[in-house]
C-alpha cells in the first residue's frame, strides 16, 4: 500500500515536471512594429493586461507617446517627460511594447563600462551569438543619463521630430535596474536592432530611455529568447500607414543621445 502511494506520488511529480518546464518561456512578445511608431502611430492599441499576460519584463511607450515604459517584475512603470515616475494600472495603453517572462540563462560579469557603447560592445563579445533575441537585466549602482518624450496630441508627428523635444535627465549615480533588449540585425525592419535600454531606479522615482550609462563591477543577467510573437494593431489606421522604405537613419536619430549622433 505504501509503495503504491509512493508510486502515485512519483507519477504525480513526473506529470508535474513538464508543467513546470512549460513555465520556461523563451518568447519575446512584441506589440506593433517600430516603423509604425516612427511614422507617428501613437494609438493605444494594446492594453496593460494584454502586455502583462505576455511578459513581466520589458520596455515600450504609452498611448499618445506619453513617456517611456519600463516593465519590471510584472509592474508597468511610466516615465513621462516631467520625469515623475508613475506605477501604471490596468487602464494603461500602449502603441508599442516588447516584453518577455524574464528567466535568466546566463550571467555575464562586466568589470567596468565606460559608457553605453562600451557596455554594448562588451556584451556583443560575451554573448553566445548575436542571432537571437536577448532580454538583459542589470541591477546595481550606476551613473545614468536618460530621456523621455512629451505626450502628443493629434495630428501625430513622426517620432524623429518629437524626439527633438525630449527631456534629458542626468540622474547622476544611483541604484537601479537597466532593462534591456537586444534584437538581431535581421530584425531591423521590426524593432531596434542591437541594444535598447530603459532604466528604473531602485526607489522607483527616476528612469527613462537610457542615453548613457557607466559603472564598475556589475553583472548582467541574460535571458536567451528563441521565439518571437508579433501582434499588429487591429485599428484601420494601421492599414493606412506607409511603412515601406529604409528607416535605419531615423532609428538612430530616435534611439541615441543627441551628442552621439554622427
Ligand atoms: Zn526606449
Amino acid at each position: 500500500m505504501r509503495a503504491r502511494v509512493l508510486l502515485t506520488l512519483l507519477l504525480v511529480l513526473a506529470l508535474a515536471a513538464p508543467v513546470r518546464a512549460g513555465g520556461k518561456d523563451d518568447r519575446l512578445f512584441q506589440a506593433s512594429v517600430l516603423p509604425a511608431l516612427l511614422a507617428g502611430d501613437y494609438a493605444g492599441s494594446f492594453g496593460a493586461g494584454e502586455i502583462l499576460a505576455k511578459g513581466n519584463f520589458g520596455l515600450g511607450t504609452f498611448e499618445n507617446l506619453d513617456g517611456e515604459m519600463v516593465v519590471l517584475d510584472g509592474v508597468i512603470w511610466q516615465v513621462p517627460a516631467s520625469g515623475q515616475v508613475r506605477r501604471m494600472d490596468a487602464a494603461a495603453k500602449s502603441p508599442f511594447a516588447c516584453v518577455a517572462f524574464f528567466e535568466p540563462d546566463l550571467r555575464l560579469p562586466v568589470a567596468s563600462a565606460a559608457n553605453l557603447e562600451d557596455l554594448d560592445r562588451q556584451l556583443d563579445a560575451a554573448l553566445p551569438g548575436l542571432n537571437r533575441f536577448y532580454a538583459l537585466r542589470l541591477d546595481g549602482r550606476m551613473r545614468v543619463k536618460a530621456r523621455s518624450v512629451p505626450r502628443q496630441d493629434k495630428p501625430w508627428r513622426p517620432l524623429a521630430e518629437v524626439v527633438k523635444e525630449q527631456s534629458v535627465f542626468d540622474l547622476g549615480e544611483l541604484e537601479g535596474t537597466l532593462v534591456g533588449l537586444r534584437c538581431p540585425a535581421f530584425a531591423a525592419s521590426l524593432n531596434v536592432s542591437g541594444y535598447h535600454w530603459h532604466f528604473l531606479s531602485k526607489d522607483r522615482t527616476r528612469g527613462g530611455h537610457v542615453l548613457d550609462c557607466s559603472f564598475t563591477n556589475l553583472s548582467v543577467a541574460v535571458d536567451r529568447l528563441s521565439s518571437l510573437e508579433l501582434r499588429l494593431p487591429k485599428a484601420a489606421a494601421f492599414d493606412g500607414l506607409d511603412l515601406s522604405g529604409d528607416r535605419s537613419a531615423q532609428v538612430k536619430a530616435v534611439e541615441k543621445s543627441p551628442e552621439a549622433k554622427k
